[in-house]
């Protein structure tokens, strides 16, 4: 029997890569650090772009399923409270991009990609597993681990995140870029979301150096609320529990009904978003990276998760294409994936600094080219990333 090929990392990227290279027929040792499979209780969305990688991985019925399908993209000025665009995404919207706009529960996400990757005999899934590096030979990877002999398979897929071992020894740039933006999440039950705000819409107030998310969840059972500003902080922080008072620091000069959010909004967790400039190589002989691990982003195009899916389209794509000259395979995979997800990853940054958080004449400026554009402008703006996937890059 062929060796297997090992994935360090479980996160929606990891067991992505699972499906598709188990679908494309080869066997799958997955090792994730932490003790349980899982993933935080937050919202995500999804583009029409992750629903064609569902479809490919074989979920796309059961992600359907879990998902919250809103009614608009929608952007306030979180100053005044006036409404600045709209993006509707019911008829025109799907049948121009061939499938829907919608946020799902992170937890109910992973389930499904759990259950497959389970229900899927060729996929074995270690818990507890801290992958620390790799050491290439001749048609085979020893996969090192903390405590533990290493593992021989025939290549290593590199999706254990932000903070990647894999990519740490691959291509050795392990200080991230600290943004400074102090990012707070939290999940509220729908009857204690101000009754005013409870749209079916993923809704986004911009504000100076600010801004506010919120979306329904779980059937429209929970809401989401995500928010953001410059504070200027130096070090990774990742969910830590924080008071309402300290999110309300940077958010004093909006409009009520947006601050409303934060008062409603109950244990509140913190992170300081981090990213890295985009590079070209993903590769080393059998060794590739996928997801955060290959291009971590800011989160302000919504993304992150569905580049990684695309990732793991392609990626199995070619590997079940190539037979067994699995390096080619991989060298076409990073060649057909960077200058997307490198678009995507310097497109976010630049929605940061002049969409969700600009001030003065920059967010009139803003105001006044987003209030006057059409739904078929809307809809070609978006065509790069939403009409666009895994396959056709
Ligand atoms: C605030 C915020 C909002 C976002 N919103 C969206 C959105 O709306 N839509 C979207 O598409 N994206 C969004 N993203 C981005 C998205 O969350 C990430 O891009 C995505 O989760 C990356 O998945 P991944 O599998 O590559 O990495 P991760 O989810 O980080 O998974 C990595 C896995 O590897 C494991 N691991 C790490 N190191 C090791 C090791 N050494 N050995 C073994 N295992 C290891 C980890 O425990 C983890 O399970 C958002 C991000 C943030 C911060």
């Amino acid at each position: 029997m062929a060796e297997p090929i090992a994935i360090a990392g479980a996160g929606i990227g990891g067991l992505s890569a699972a499906l598709g290279l188990a679908r494309a027929g080869h066997e799958i040792i997955v090792l994730e650090q932490a003790p349980e499979l899982g993933e935080i209780g937050a919202g995500i969305q999804l583009g029409p772009n992750a629903f064609h990688s569902f479809d490919h991985l074989g979920i796309g019925d059961e992600a359907r399923a879990v998902a919250v399908y809103v009614d608009a993209l929608r952007m306030m000025d979180a100053t005044d409270g006036a409404e600045i665009a709209r993006m509707d995404t019911g008829t025109a919207f799907r049948a121009r991009f061939n499938n829907p706009y919608a946020v799902v529960h992170r937890g109910e996400l992973h389930t499904v990609l759990q259950n497959a990757c389970r229900a899927n005999a060729r996929i074995d899934i270690r818990t507890g597993v801290h992958v620390t590096g790799y050491r290439t030979g001749d048609r085979k990877v020893d996969v090192l681990m903390d405590g533990g002999d290493p593992l021989t398979v025939r290549a290593l897929i590199g999706a254990d995140g932000l903070r990647s071992k894999v990519r740490e020894q691959m291509v050795g740039d392990s200080d991230l870029r600290v943004s400074g933006h102090a990012t707070y999440r939290t999940v509220i039950p729908t009857e204690k979301m101000p009754p005013d705000l409870r749209w079916n819409m993923m809704t986004l107030w911009a504000g100076p150096k600010c801004h506010l998310v919120h979306y329904p969840l779980k059937g429209g059972e929970l809401f989401n609320l995500v928010v953001t500003y410059h504070r200027g902080m130096t070090e990774p922080v990742s969910g830590q529990p924080v008071t309402n008072a300290e999110v309300r620091q940077g958010f004093e000069h909006v409009c009520d009904q947006a601050l409303q959010i934060i008062d409603f909004g109950e244990n509140w967790k913190l992170w300081v978003l981090c990213d890295r400039d985009p590079i070209r190589t993903w590769t080393d002989g059998t060794v590739a990276l996928l997801g955060d691990a290959a291009h971590p982003m800011m989160q302000y195009l919504a993304q992150g998760a569905c580049m990684a899916m695309e990732d793991a389209v392609n990626l199995s794509h070619h590997v079940g294409r190539t037979g067994d000259d699995i390096e080619g395979a991989l060298k076409t995979y990073e060649e057909q994936r960077a200058a997307r997800t490198a678009r995507v990853q310097q497109t976010a940054r630049l929605f940061g600094d002049f969409v969700f958080h600009p001030s003065g004449a920059t967010a009139h400026a803003r105001n006044t080219v987003m209030r006057n554009r059409t739904q078929k402008e809307w809809h070609d703006r978006a065509d790069w990333l939403y009409a666009r996937n895994g396959l056709t890059g």
